[in-house]
């Protein structure tokens, strides 16, 4: 399963459950777990509930009869990570960069990008993964407000995704600091073992809420988990940041659906603004080689490795490519957004107030240091 849905071959699975039970168990570390959009539509398929039921308040539950210290929303992440790579993609239009500028969420694509098309490494955002962003916050700005050592915290994050194990593992991810963003990656599939191993009755559990401030979401950054998500929470903010208008409304739905290539024509403040969606690797190849031959218009686009984007991830309870279960798990993240009170990303509060006390601007010095990376040429495999 693993490698059908990580094309690039280089993932095997790493069970990292032991791990996290030791840092649970250390009384000398502050164990936080963050969790990915994703997660919350599969979960459940562990304890017998059907695809896409969500289980968000149960899983924090879980999480914090499990132990954790705190337990964070990677959903917050998501949203700074439109903040950033929407002003990333405005600055280089503004200032002739190279377009069309790539998402950078998923490992499993970047890693493929690295050894497959080296020549075109400036054109994906340098923005790190949203898991990332959130571990480099929980241990620099977050630590701060605590007044506790960075190197005490273990982050743990719950992910969708056997890549981002690899990820988690970069250099690049974590140039120059003392501890990596993140400590340690547990799959969906792991943390449902975690409950069983810990004799958790999931479906008994009464829901509750993450942690503030860093668990603070709007609906933009839940429909991250689905093919098309992030271009659709991107244009949300992109729209009202330079139009200075109201979106009335949110859903993009050109960009929705299991189609291997969906592409939308934005008119925004008087540009149009031309975008893709591709998941898959075989369909990202396509495109990455239009774009080799000049022959692609496009101003962004974007990229996952999984069918159906992190929904069908390799880390999920198992689907078999079974397009209702992907699609009743992306129709549970439609479902949370429409629930939420805010569904845009730059009108999170706590986002605001993070610029505001410690960041300073989007894409400014400080944000460019946490949060952005650097890519690699390797060789061709
Ligand atoms: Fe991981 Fe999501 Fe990329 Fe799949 S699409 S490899 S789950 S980040």
């Amino acid at each position: 399963q693993c490698i059908a849905v990580c094309p690039t071959g280089a993932l095997t699975e790493l069970d990292q459950v032991d791990k996290v039970w030791k840092a649970l168990n250390d009384p000398n570390q502050f164990v936080v777990v963050q969790t990915a959009p994703a997660v919350r539509v599969a979960l459940g398929e562990g304890f017998g509930l059907d695809p896409g039921t969500i289980v968000t308040g149960k899983m924090v539950a879980a999480l914090r009869r499990l132990g954790f210290d705190r337990v964070f929303d990677t959903d917050f992440a998501a949203d700074l990570t439109i903040m950033e790579e929407a002003t990333e993609l405005v600055h280089r239009i503004q200032h002739g960069g190279r377009l069309p500028l790539l998402t950078s969420c998923c490992p499993a694509w970047v890693k493929f990008f690295e050894h497959q098309f080296p020549d075109l490494l400036d054109i994906p955002s340098t923005c790190k993964s949203p898991h990332e962003m959130l571990g480099v916050l929980i241990k620099s700005y977050y630590a701060r407000t605590l007044g506790i050592d960075p190197k005490t915290i273990t982050v743990v994050s719950v992910m969708p995704c056997v890549a981002k194990k690899y990820e988690a593992a970069r250099p690049e991810l974590s140039q120059g600091a003392e501890t990596a963003d993140v400590d340690i990656v547990i799959t969906t599939r792991e943390l449902a073992r975690m409950i069983r191993e810990a004799s958790i009755h999931f479906d008994h559990l009464k829901d509750q809420e993450f942690d503030h401030p860093l668990g603070e979401s709007t609906g933009a950054s839940v429909i991250f988990g689905t093919t098309g998500g992030v271009l659709e929470a991107a244009l949300r903010t992109a729209y009202e940041v330079l139009t200075g208008e109201t979106l009335e409304k949110v859903e993009f739905e050109v960009l929705r659906g299991m189609n291997g290539l969906k592409e939308a024509v934005v008119p925004i403040a008087g540009r149009d603004y031309r975008a893709a969606v591709v998941h898959g690797l075989g369909n990202a190849r396509t495109i990455l080689e239009k774009i080799q031959a000049g022959e692609s218009d496009y101003d962004v686009i974007e990229i996952m490795a999984c069918p159906g984007g992190c929904i069908g991830g390799g880390g999920q309870p198992y689907h078999h490519g079974n397009l209702e279960i992907l699609s009743s798990r992306a129709e549970g993240l439609y479902r949370e957004d429409r629930s939420k009170p805010l569904r845009k990303s730059h009108e999170n509060p706590a986002i605001i107030g993070l610029y505001k006390d410690y960041l300073g601007e989007p894409y400014g010095e400080l944000a460019h240091k946490l949060l952005h990376t650097s890519y690699v040429a390797r060789k061709k495999i």
